[in-house]
């Protein structure tokens, strides 16, 4: 009988030896990663050469560095309040904010550099350790988007080229990016539909919310039978459609062998008005399932999960992400940012059911941070409906830990992972909290411990749980086997020439 299996060997290795090579450079690399498992900087150098899949929770202006923001706010001559840091695109619209003394921008100015230094600490988490950024609380994290949000609006392109350009250099080979959201709200409501629509129709919809009477249901139905008559909104559709391809095919990044692959998704701001949420959902579920639509593939919600509108209007968000999702005749894919939160935070019983209504209500697809599930109600049943319906979370580890304190086994990653919840690796707003998907995982290692099959299974799920095409998933698998190939047959060699050095 063990004859037999050594023939069979044998003969494998002569019909397929490239197999063979592989799964012995593979064991190698596994055996280095072993020993490496609790050292940083090895880590890092590891990580920078190892494909990393996808990063497929990021938001596209919290991504861009500071240093880009203020590249662009001086080429732009922009005026700035230096006491908050806030960037103004005029001085009227500075004076009009009541800023005292606000101060115009340019290259020739004499004290550039400090400058420089003091707002790249008020946008972002730089240098903290050494008392540079002020970014202390959750509050301050958000706040700070709104810091430089002037000098973003016009250079999508150049913001999502830098996205792409740091992707490719770090071995990253798909994004999947909130860019933008559909920007409707009272204003085209009130265009399209006559003056005082939007506000009657939101009260209308706020009280159907709030009652929680049971006629939720009939509201949503009668405003998306208006919306889905109105040829305004469909035209407003496809706006938004031709002008993600437009910002997508002119921020490619050209002779570069490694660009990433890039998918979009929309989403609405959850802190607003139901009115404007759902509009904004209705338009994000239209185009991801319009015909002329090649680059929106899913839907999402973001900006903070504790804002006053946010909670109150929780539970009929998830409704209207599961109403939509059953109007809309094509199957279109959702994350949902659910139990970004922590006790102390918000009033212990918001804690109970975010994660359980995004799964359930809202039928979501993945989940985005659910790092409040130890405090859901059943949360044992959650997880397990998880894992059973194979729903992943997308884990931030930075993030959880700058936003909420979340780190160590304070952070629910062990529970999701003992329990076989598909996870996914990603960065959130890696320009922000000044990290990239690299780090990520070196931090993953240095508290959670995995072995290297467990890290290529992780890199493996950002691309399995992506909602990139059909066919384009398969054809990013496909590479993503070849790269993993071609680095581990790398590193053995680079194993080789660190072990001359003596280490
Ligand atoms: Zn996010």
């Amino acid at each position: 009988m063990k004859s037999l299996f050594i023939i069979a060997v044998w003969m494998i290795s002569i019909l397929f030896p490239k197999l063979v090579y592989a799964q012995a450079d593979s064991v190698k690399v596994s055996e280095y990663f072993n020993k490496i498992k609790s050292n940083e900087t090895s880590l890092n150098q590891f990580f920078m050469y190892m494909p990393k899949g996808g990063d497929i929770h990021n938001h596209l202006t919290g991504s861009v560095y500071a240093e880009t923001y203020f590249k662009l706010a001086v080429e732009d001559k922009l005026w700035i309040d230096m006491h908050s840091g806030k960037l103004y695109p005029t001085r009227n619209a500075a004076v009009k904010a009541e800023v005292i003394n606000p101060l115009q921008l340019s290259a020739s100015m004499n004290n550039l550099s400090n400058l420089r230094r003091k707002l790249l600490e008020l946008w972002s988490m730089r240098n903290p350790q050494a008392g540079g950024s002020v970014l202390k609380t959750s509050g301050d994290f958000f706040n700070a988007f709104d810091l430089f949000l002037a000098a973003a609006g016009s250079h999508l392109v150049e913001l999502l080229h830098e996205l792409k350009y740091r992707a490719a250099c770090e071995n990253v080979q798909y994004l999947e990016i909130m860019a933008m959201s559909p920007r409707i709200g009272p204003v085209e409501i009130d265009r399209f539909f006559g003056n005082g629509t939007y506000d009657k129709d939101n009260r209308i919809l706020g009280k159907a919310i709030l009652s929680n009477d049971g006629t939720l249901s009939d509201v949503l139905t009668i405003l998306y039978k208006k919306w889905h008559a109105s040829g305004e909104m469909r035209k407003f559709t496809k706006q938004y459609i031709h002008y993600m391809d437009s910002i997508d095919v002119n921020s490619n990044v050209a002779d570069m062998p490694n660009a990433p692959v890039c998918y979009y998704q929309t989403y609405a701001v959850r802190n607003a008005d139901p009115l404007k949420v759902f509009a904004q959902l209705y338009i994000s579920f239209e185009a991801c399932a319009d015909a002329s639509n090649t680059r929106f593939v899913g839907v999402n919600i973001i900006s903070p999960e504790d804002g006053e509108q946010s909670i109150r209007f929780y539970r009929g968000h998830m409704a209207m992400f599961g109403f939509l999702k059953k109007m809309t005749p094509k199957d279109v894919k959702t994350s949902i940012h659910a139990g970004e939160l922590t006790i102390g935070l918000v009033k212990p019983e918001e804690l109970g059911f975010h994660i359980h209504e995004a799964v359930y209500t809202a039928m979501a697809d993945r989940i985005g941070h659910g790092v409040d599930i130890a405090f859901e109600k059943e949360s044992v049943s959650l997880i397990n409906e998880l894992k059973r319906r194979n729903i992943p979370v997308e884990i931030n580890l930075t993030s959880n830990e700058t936003v909420l304190g979340l780190r160590e086994d304070s952070h629910p990653f062990p529970i999701y992972y003992r329990a076989g919840v598909p996870l996914i690796i990603s960065t959130d707003d890696a320009g922000v909290l000044r990290t990239n998907l690299s780090e990520q995982y070196t931090l993953l290692i240095l508290r959670y411990g995995l072995n290297y099959y467990d890290v290529k299974k992780l890199v493996r799920n950002s691309i399995v749980y992506s909602f990139a095409p059909k066919k384009a998933k398969k054809e990013l698998l496909r590479k993503l086997n070849t790269k993993f190939r071609q680095f581990e047959s790398k590193w053995v060699d680079n194993i080789a020439t660190m072990r001359e050095w003596g280490g």
